[in-house]
């Protein structure tokens, strides 16, 4: 007797081999019917002997293919049978296609890596090999419906061979679209600096290259990596004089995990995000004394390793033991290099060789970096392999949503039902070419997804140029400003699907506050649609604005002198023997008549100023690299702490800087004032929220702010907030940076949408 039933899945991406699974499956079990798109996920019509129909499903509940991220499984019985005569895939309405997310980009599989390196096989070394399972999606997907014509593929036409497998369901590169071999696909070109081809086999030359010391610019999936040996201390050098990136660390890659072992720890968690298919860039812990050179990343005690994503990355690196450097291919804090022409122009300066290819890149994606806390992944850089896979949310959005996100590390996050569709990483929006990725970036989110955002949120700094495209937009029906920390707070419980109130702390480098200062120490009680400020630090002045954040011994000296009057620059210490007298009389006007001075409430600035009161730097060559170094620097055991002075809801940081001071006369050594100094601000925050929760009844605490990226600092507050029986929030979707703001804004808009507050 035949049995029909309809099973609907949901949450499935395109381009992971879910339909094919399916048919073979399927016509495995001798069950006819058909796959196809619907409007709600991937609809099954099944007909044929019922135990096999509950077979298929029980194998599909449990054995899925592996990238298809299956939502709900539902199933519609005992519906009159139409008696198919096989089983087929059938082609979607556009409709359909549209409401089916675009996956993110792949890393090569085992079973291709394998054809890569088998000499009979006809993609033996074929630089561009994938399958349904693997390879480029998002980064080259130009409209929807995903299928090769809509991709930078179209240009490359199938031969038969790859034709052949394309159209057979029971091959694994059945409808894989960018499917492609030596015969009739992408090619790769070595070019010398001056454009001109070098002949002979590219790859082998460029390995050549790179061994030589050369600086290679590499395309990769999203973009151009700038590559060197990471082993020659004068390639990685002269690399970054010539990229004008003085400190920030270079990431690395490594042919195998193994072969990262004589430079980091590896966890098995760390194993896991470093193996995983968005293969990110994964910071880990550095061992002592390693062969990688210091100038690969200086004064920080991480490396970040990824392992080969792409076919080429693994022919570059299969012989060799040696980490090659791949940072992006920028110079300085441009956006990464991803169109063939832009690279040779900017780049020329940079690289002594171009290793490049004929398959366009239409997004530009940054590799994506994660770390591993508390057994979780901790997204810092949420891109390459991860976007645009969408953050699910416990609740759902009630009309569809553009939220713009910040000015630094921008992502902005179009939503609708239960997915935020948090973009990749766009980079700092102050030039013009960040700029365009983010209003390009919007309206390729919108017709990939088909959200028409009716509601816009934004930044309520006036200056942010998120806040201006925001402010601009005419085609919406609201507009909601959300206050920065407000935002890191809903972004945190969006990330960890929690509601309610909470107790939340937002530790940052600034944000526009309701006052119009800059805040940043905050400790909120807050539910998505209200925050109130429970407590902060106490406003500082931010001598010379911008300027106080790139030169970190102006917050030290600000500090100091609110500490010890003006006095402070009689003690006898490092700080006050390199202080310049005359540029601190002239802040000092300047702080006394208020110019200039813009009153700040921020941790990330306290931060600094005891980086530069340690006289760890004078000035920064990247956004935060005094906290990262005064992390850098703490001991392992911190035994005591300084005492910060809490009145009422302000919280003085004075105590702790005359202690640190008292300390610095007593020649305590640095690594140890820096971590009794952490271990205060981690006994600060048990202290507010202890009070917070003897007032409110609240028990959860959520951690968001760049200052949460400080692993040292999140391992004490956590350990210290379980030990008083908190329940602790931290980030792991989204980043804890101004990266997750997108998403905070996009719950606070949504739970003022509900309250029927619409400004
Ligand atoms: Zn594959
Ligand atoms: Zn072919
Ligand atoms: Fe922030």
């Amino acid at each position: 007797m035949t049995t029909r039933a309809q099973i609907i899945v949901k949450g499935i991406v395109q381009g992971v081999g879910f339909r094919p699974f399916v048919y073979s499956r399927a016509s495995g079990r001798s069950l006819n019917g058909r796959v196809l798109n619907n409007a709600t996920g991937v609809l099954i019509d099944l007909e044929g002997d019922a135990a096999e129909i509950e077979h298929f499903v029980r194998e599909l509940e449990t054995n899925p293919p592996p990238l298809s991220s299956i939502e709900s499984i539902e199933r519609l019985e005992n519906l009159v049978p139409l008696d198919y005569l096989d089983f087929r895939i059938v082609e979607s309405d556009s409709v359909g296609q549209k409401l089916v997310p675009i996956s993110a980009d792949v890393a090569t599989c085992d079973d291709c890596r394998r054809e890569l390196f088998d000499p009979q096989n006809r993609r033996y070394r074929y630089p561009f090999i994938n399958c349904t399972n693997c390879g480029p999606r998002f980064t080259i997907v130009e409209s929807v419906p995903y299928d090769r014509a809509n991709t930078t593929m179209h240009v490359f036409e199938m031969c038969t061979a790859c034709r052949d497998e394309y159209e057979n369901p029971l091959d694994r590169r059945f409808h894989a679209e960018p499917t492609a071999c030596e015969v009739c696909g992408p090619r790769l070109r070595l070019l010398d600096a001056h454009g001109r081809e070098v002949c002979g086999d590219a790859v082998a030359i460029a390995i050549e290259l790179l061994r030589a010391g050369q600086i290679l610019a590499i395309k990769g999936i999203g973009g151009f990596h700038l590559a060197c040996d990471a082993f020659s201390a004068e390639a990685v050098t002269r690399l970054r004089s010539r990229k004008f990136r003085e400190d920030k660390p270079f990431a690395l890659m490594a042919r195998s995990v193994e072969a990262i072992w004589p430079y980091c720890r590896v966890s098995e968690h760390e194993m896991t995000l470093l193996k995983s298919a968005a293969r990110p860039i994964v910071l880990l812990q550095k061992k002592r004394g390693t062969a990688i050179p210091q100038a690969v990343a200086p004064g920080v005690n991480t490396l970040g390793f990824m392992l080969p994503y792409a076919p080429l990355h693994h022919l570059l690196l299969e012989a060799s033991d040696r980490p090659l450097v791949m940072t992006s291919g920028n110079v300085s804090d441009e956006p990464i290099c991803f169109r063939d022409d832009a690279a040779n122009e900017r780049l020329h300066s940079i690289a002594d060789y171009f290793l490049i290819n004929d398959r366009p890149i239409h997004i530009r994606t940054d590799d994506s970096v994660v770390r591993s806390f508390d057994a979780r992944e901790m997204v810092v850089r949420r891109s390459r392999g991860y976007a645009p896979a969408p953050v699910r949310t416990a609740f759902e959005f009630e009309r569809n949503l553009l939220a713009c996100g910040a000015e630094l590390k921008n992502t902005f996050c179009l939503a609708r039902g239960h997915s935020a569709f948090v973009s990749h990483h766009i980079g700092d929006l102050e030039n013009v070419e960040t700029l365009r990725s983010f209003t390009e970036g919007i309206e390729h989110y919108k017709r990939l997804f088909d959200i028409e955002p009716e509601v816009v949120a934004y930044d309520l700094h006036p200056e942010y140029l998120s806040t201006k495209f925001a402010l601009l937009l005419d085609d919406v029906s609201a507009k909601i400003a959300v206050q920065h920390h407000h935002a890191h707070v809903a972004s945190c419980m969006a990330d960890n699907m929690i509601d309610g109130e909470v107790i939340g702390v937002a530790f940052d480098g600034l944000g526009f506050g309701l006052d119009g200062k800059f805040w940043g120490g905050e400790f909120f009680v807050a539910d998505f649609c209200e925050a109130e400020r429970f407590a902060h630090l106490a406003n500082v002045p931010l001598v010379g604005g911008a300027k106080a954040i790139r030169e970190p011994w102006r917050l030290a000296a600000v500090y100091l002198q609110r500490t010890f009057g003006n006095q402070f620059t009689r003690l006898d210490l490092p700080f006050t023997r390199q202080l310049d007298p005359h540029r601190w009389s002239a802040l000092n006007s300047m702080i006394a008549v208020g110019v200039n001075c813009p009153e700040t409430s921020s941790m990330g600035r306290l931060f600094d100023a005891v980086s530069g009161l340690l006289t760890l730097r004078n000035s920064i060559n990247y956004e935060g690299q005094a906290a990262i170094e005064l992390e850098g620097i703490a001991d392992t055991i911190a035994t005591d702490s300084y005492e910060f002075e809490i009145n009422g809801d302000i919280i003085s940081a004075e105590p702790v800087i005359r202690k640190a001071v008292e300390d610095l006369l007593d020649e305590v050594p640095a690594g140890q004032i820096s971590a009794r100094f952490h271990l205060s601000v981690a006994q600060l925050i048990v202290n507010i929220v202890e009070q917070a929760r003897a007032e409110r009844h609240l028990n959860r605490v959520v951690l968001s702010g760049g200052v949460f990226q400080n692993i040292w600092l999140l391992t004490r507050v956590v350990q210290l907030l379980r030990q008083h029986d908190f329940e602790v929030f931290t980030h792991s979707r989204v980043p804890a940076n101004d990266g997750g703001i997108s998403l905070g804004q996009a719950a606070v808009a949504n739970a003022r949408i509900q309250r029927g507050r619409l400004t």
